[in-house]
């Protein structure tokens, strides 16, 4: 699956939004730098409205929504690579996420200490991502110095290996994050195990006063600025309504969020922007038994996207029959999608489609 980091300075509200996000209590909040002390992982429902749609049609017995793992990672303050704080621990625990959710606190609030002494997102962010590149510097002189006897001995991977470090050295040595080196297709899946803090993509979570939840305020705009310099993604959000909205029923959310002026919880848009930052797609298997969400990146092919369900259905795949999520909503299912021709038999060569609807037929 995959996983979103939540990082942020002490005391912006990252335990607030994890408790949120997984409708728990267990990341306990409190208004005390370096409450979080364990990494605390939680998997969230992706909300899709798509698929209930597909279970009505098809009359599913169960829904079963595709996940996403959120963990929350302990405070990170300046001068964390240095071994201060609790640094170590978290720098081992981000360079396992795909992507990482930075909260930033832009709510004043006298009674709630700010680490820094005073509300500045946009500094806040700096902080953390200069923490993020001098640790990655450390590591990327360290990784090269352990690569130089392989070199000598013309391994070809490792000088691959050195050639990607060596570009990430330059660019963090010129103070920016690793994620601004250009990296040539051949060299992706490399780079990506490279597992560098500062290539993962950023979501900056904005957490807000709940009279700004709708609106955002000055201090979310100048970092929805800086994300839109720097590529990266941005959502306005109150952690504070969204954690009472994680305790009400739907119906009783759904008004809640309507007296608030928003048009949909934030935890969907922050969801939602992590698909998005991350490329990623979704496709249905739909039957009587359950219908079922899968999650994919962008640009997956056929036998790829089938071994997310299991392993055998990417090596004996065969062919998967798919119906493009209209179509089976238009058609009133699969049979009728069938007899409309809008069922299609796609091979190995298929990429798979954001909304397919696709059943897998495979060797055993
Ligand atoms: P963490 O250290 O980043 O995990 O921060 P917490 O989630 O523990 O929050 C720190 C304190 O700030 C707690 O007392 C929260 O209740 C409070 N807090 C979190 N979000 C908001 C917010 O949007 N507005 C206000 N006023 N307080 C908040």
């Amino acid at each position: 699956g995959f996983k979103m980091g939540i990082v942020g300075l002490p005391n912006v509200g990252k335990s607030t939004l994890f408790n949120a996000l997984t409708k728990t209590a267990a990341a306990q909040a409190a208004n005390f730098p370096f409450c979080t002390i364990e990494p605390n992982v939680g998997e969230v429902n992706v909300p899709d409205a798509r698929l209930d749609t597909l279970a009505e049609i098809a009359g599913s017995k169960s829904i079963i929504p595709a996940r996403m793992t959120f963990v929350d990672i302990a405070g990170l303050v300046k001068g964390a690579s240095k071994g201060e704080g609790l640094g170590n621990q978290f720098l081992a625990n981000i360079r396992e996420t795909d992507a990482i959710a930075h909260v930033l606190r832009c709510f004043e609030d006298g009674d709630v200490t700010h680490v820094e002494g005073r509300v500045n997102p946009v500094e806040d962010a700096e902080v953390i991502e200069t923490e993020l590149m001098l640790a990655d510097l450390e590591s990327v002189e360290k990784r090269r110095q352990g690569l130089v006897r392989k070199l000598k001995g013309n391994d070809k991977e490792a000088a691959q290996q050195d050639r990607l470090l060596a570009a990430a050295q330059a660019m963090l040595e010129e103070g920016k994050p690793a994620r601004l080196v250009e990296v040539d297709a051949e060299d992706a899946k490399a780079w990506k195990n490279l597992q560098l803090l500062t290539s993962k993509k950023i979501l900056y979570v904005c957490n807000v006063d709940e009279g700004s939840a709708a609106t955002g305020n000055a201090h979310s705009d100048a970092v929805a600025a800086m994300a839109a310099e720097q590529g990266a993604g941005a959502v306005v959000i109150s952690a504070q309504i969204e954690e009472e909205i994680s305790k009400l029923e739907d119906d009783e959310a759904e008004m809640f969020l309507e007296e608030m002026g928003l048009a949909e919880a934030g935890l969907d848009r922050l969801i939602r922007a992590g698909y998005n930052l991350l490329h990623l797609e979704t496709y249905f298997t739909v039957g009587p038994k359950e219908a079922r969400a899968w999650t994919i990146r962008e640009g997956t092919g056929a036998p790829q996207a089938a071994g997310v369900i299991h392993g055998d259905f990417e090596k004996g795949f065969i062919r998967a029959e798919t119906i493009a999520y209209a179509d089976f909503v238009a058609n009133g299912g699969e049979q009728g999608a069938k007899e409309a021709g809008k069922m299609r038999a796609e091979g190995k060569a298929y990429v798979v489609k954001d909304g397919d609807v696709l059943h897998f037929l495979f060797n055993k």
